[in-house]
């Protein structure tokens, strides 16, 4: 069979992992939405990947359209970042003291954003999201955040809080072991309703710290901000004297050189306060940052009172894979990775039209996902109306043909600059098959 057609290639590999990995790992993953639950089966555990194309332990060939969630921009084990990686870590691996390499990642990352002065680095996007916060709120001297429904910033205690119904109703906690007086400082509205915003705001202004926003959302699949929605937010913030975080932990370095900031921003009322970053800036290693104006991040510990810190942050191997990544994404990565995005996104809506199943496809700059349902959707609330047992079986036929789709509908489709002719025509390919299974 050739490359990635996986028929009778069994999975025997991966099942015998599972079982192994659920005996010492709690569902058998180390992160949620690796275990399947959306659309049952078994996770394929992964032995390497290269360019556009993972290998799983039973030898199975896929088209990788997780990439990591966004990191690997680049494709797998490209070349030069692992030529800096591996020339960083014969040098040491980790010192706990500064060093080169974060510096240049610092300075790569200010370069390209103008209303970021200073960041900090962190390890994981969830830190970013943390630190930011507590900075807003150490700022602004207030307690409360705003945040919208469907927007994920990681697993932030303060962050996990899901909408009642109604405006401005203070949230509870979305899992357990979220303190109810931790979610009860977090105001959770519904995206692109700037009316929503403005009423809390008339109620709770004074309290409020900072509205946090995903600068496009991705994590409800993508639902791109409503023309005037985010200006709106940077407006009334100002008016309140609250601050305004935009999460570019998966849009920053993707959706262009700078992020959804180069697409959008800054809006007539200014660019946010503070920005959070993580995914590409990492290459695929745990690196991270919050930024903005210097003013504000004077605040930080040891100079400031509010206090940040960590053992890993700023890892001179993590900034290397990160600098190296962000050198390499030219302005031909980026036009790769629109035209691979519009051929697979195009054909894809083309299949699916063809065996009548109702989708729409979303866009914020070349990121893109496919609800199954009938578009426009604008919030969370008209995400969660999709056919979700047609998305399982459209996922379990492209992975038979070879293709990883993310393993939930919520999901961005993520490509790489290394998905290439080849690896596109795979996926057009097994296209009509998924979409006739969906159907
Ligand atoms: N913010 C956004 C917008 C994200 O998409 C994510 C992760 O998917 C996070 C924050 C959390 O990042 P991490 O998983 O690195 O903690």
């Amino acid at each position: 069979s050739g490359p990635g057609s996986n028929a009778g290639s069994g999975i025997a590999g991966s099942e015998a992992l599972l079982a192994r990995a659920s005996a010492v790992i709690p569902a058998g993953v180390n992160s949620p939405v690796r275990a399947f639950r959306a659309v049952g089966g078994t996770p394929r555990f992964m032995a390497s990947g290269q360019g556009a194309w993972l290998t799983d332990v039973d030898g199975n060939r896929y088209v990788d359209l997780i990439c990591s969630w966004g990191p690997m921009i680049l494709g797998h084990a490209h070349p030069d970042v692992l030529r800096a990686v591996e020339q960083t870590a014969a040098r040491g691996f980790s010192f706990g003291t500064p060093s080169e390499n974060e510096v240049a990642l610092a300075e790569e990352i200010v370069a390209r954003i103008d209303p970021v002065e200073q960041v900090r680095l962190v390890n994981s996007g969830t830190e970013a999201t943390m630190s930011a916060i507590r900075l807003a709120r150490g700022y602004t001297q207030r307690d409360v955040i705003v945040k919208f429904s469907g927007c994920y910033h990681g697993h932030v205690d303060a962050l996990l809080a899901s909408a009642g119904s109604g405006v401005a109703t203070f949230a509870l906690p979305d899992s357990a072991g979220v303190p109810r007086s931790s979610a009860a400082e977090t105001i959770v509205l519904p995206y692109n309703d700037l009316a929503a915003v403005e009423a809390a705001f008339a109620e709770r202004g004074h309290e409020i710290a900072a509205v946090i926003t995903e600068a496009a959302p991705g994590n409800m699949g993508v639902v791109p901000p409503a023309p005037g929605f985010t200006e709106g937010l940077r407006r009334i913030t100002r008016e309140h004297g609250a601050l305004l975080i935009s999460d570019e932990v998966m849009t920053g370095f993707r959706c262009s050189r700078s992020g959804f900031y180069g697409v959008e921003g800054p809006y007539a009322a200014g660019p946010a306060d503070l920005f959070t970053f993580g995914k590409v800036m990492g290459g695929g290693f745990p690196t991270a940052a919050f930024g903005g104006r210097a003013e504000v991040m004077a605040l930080l510990a040891p100079a400031g009172p509010v206090y940040q810190a960590g053992t890993l942050s700023g890892n001179p191997v993590a900034s290397a894979a990160g600098l190296a990544t962000l050198r390499g994404c030219t302005a031909d990565v980026y036009a790769r990775l629109d035209s691979a995005a519009r051929a697979i996104a195009g054909a894809a809506s083309d299949a699916l039209t063809t065996a009548s199943v109702p989708h729409t496809i979303q866009w914020a700059g070349s990121m893109f996902s496919i609800f199954f349902r009938e578009g426009p959707v604008r919030n969370y609330d008209e995400a969660k109306g999709q056919d979700v047992d047609a998305f399982r079986r459209f996922f379990h036929a492209m992975l038979e043909q070879g293709v990883h789709l993310p393993p939930s509908s919520f999901e961005a489709w993520f490509v790489s600059a290394a998905h290439d002719d080849d690896a596109v025509a795979h996926v057009v390919d097994a296209l009509p098959a998924a979409a006739r299974a969906a159907a």
